[in-house]
């Protein structure tokens, strides 16, 4: 499970992937879809899958926009019958059914049976749209365990306000009351927001109460982080343990996504081999440290010419702010090469792209400065891992 030692296996290990390309759903898809016609009672079978652990890309876009060509950020790790979902941006749920992550069947197969965990790196909304979905619809797709709550990690109350970017004038805080929700109280806020739903379900059609069937965690922070961290650098720290069950053992770290705080990125160990999600972030030494010859570095990446692009010069001091941000809050393609690189990983494969509608021969230029395997990510890809 913890066999990141660099050996010749490696390279052989990469050419053995390119040989196994990635492999993707879109064909298979058009073949469910037609076996489904013919057979409209019997749902699709799952695609078989290798016996080692399998990276699922689920969305790829960045960012809030939506797109109708690939869904927001979300990923999953499938081992064996279970599988962990990474973020749950826009369509998440609806990828996971088109994926046929559940290995369940017959008429009581849902689409999220055999989740085994969610994890989230960090509070943003091209990261959780679909978490309240996942909430209120769980129990209808495959939650239905009280006595084995799916166990969610994601962050802890921030801690305080982020600082006013630029010279913006104060705005508004939303929910002054409590402005900076975790994990725990994020999940009972999407409870209680749709309690009218929940209670009529419940009480017409049975089912099972969410806040039982789900396991929510503030993610700790190492001891030596005392507070919320508002400006780059993240301090040092060593990868910490999240999670470990018989599938896989999750580690995290701190990434520099400032000001958002906290950002993690997970590293998932398998019996078969490992990935690293970078989460959102500018080029981290926490990171590499993380992602330390993994198998898979899935790395997000920022178009350079698009971000200046949309904010042409001559610009206002909140403009500059704002790209300022972006740029030294996420990683170019110029850059994400060189992190792979220091990882020491046998493929990176780009995910959350910004822009998700940017061509992709300018995300290709993301190989300069890495000897792996570079894969642009597109939706329902899956890349075994450690073949
Ligand atoms: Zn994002
Ligand atoms: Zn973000």
């Amino acid at each position: 499970m913890h066999d990141h030692a660099p050996t010749p296996a490696g390279l052989s290990r990469r050419q053995l992937m390119k040989a196994a390309g990635v492999t993707t759903l879109a064909g298979l898809a058009t073949a469910a879809t037609t076996g489904a016609a013919a057979q409209p009672a019997t749902r699709p079978t799952r695609r078989p899958r290798d016996d080692g652990a399998t990276l699922v890309l689920l969305g790829t876009a960045g960012g809030p926009t939506v797109y109708g060509d690939r869904a927001g950020i979300s990923s999953a790790v499938v081992v064996g019958d279970a599988f962990y979902l990474v973020d749950l941006g826009h369509g998440a749920l609806g990828q996971v059914a088109a994926a046929q992550l559940s290995t369940s069947t017959g008429p009581a197969a849902r689409p999220l049976s055999g989740l085994a965990g969610v994890f989230l790196t960090h509070m943003h909304s091209d990261h959780l749209s679909e978490f309240g979905s996942l909430i209120i619809n769980g129990m209808w797709n495959g939650i239905t365990d009280p006595s084995a709550p799916v166990p969610i990690y994601g962050p802890g109350d921030r801690g305080g306000l982020p600082p006013v970017l630029g010279d913006r004038d104060e705005p508004p805080v939303i929910a002054p009351e409590d402005p900076t929700p975790g994990t725990v109280t994020m999940t009972s806020r999407a409870i209680e927001a749709f309690a009218q739903d929940l209670n009529e379900r419940l009480r017409g059609s049975g089912g099972v109460d969410p806040g039982a069937a789900f396991a929510p965690h503030d993610i700790t922070l190492p001891s030596e982080i005392d507070g919320p961290v508002d400006a780059a650098p993240m301090p040092r720290i060593r990868p910490f343990l999240v999670h470990e069950d018989d599938g896989v053992r999750v580690t995290a770290t701190l990434v520099e996504h400032s000001p958002v705080f906290p950002a993690f990125a997970f590293r998932f160990d398998t019996d078969t081999g490992s990935v690293t999600f970078s989460g959102d972030t500018a080029p981290s030494d926490n990171l590499i440290e993380l992602a330390q010859d993994t198998d898979v570095l899935v790395h997000e990446v920022i178009d350079r010419a698009w971000a200046e692009a949309r904010f042409p010069e001559p610009r206002t001091p909140a403009q500059e702010a704002t790209l300022k941000h972006l740029l030294e809050s996420h990683t170019t393609i110029e850059d994400v090469g060189p992190v792979a690189e220091a990882a020491g990983a046998r493929a990176l494969v780009l995910n959350h792209l910004v822009p998700g509608d940017g061509p992709v021969p300018q995300y290709r230029k993301a190989g300069r400065g890495f000897s792996g395997r570079l894969i642009v990510g597109r939706d329902l890809d899956e890349i075994p891992l450690g073949l």
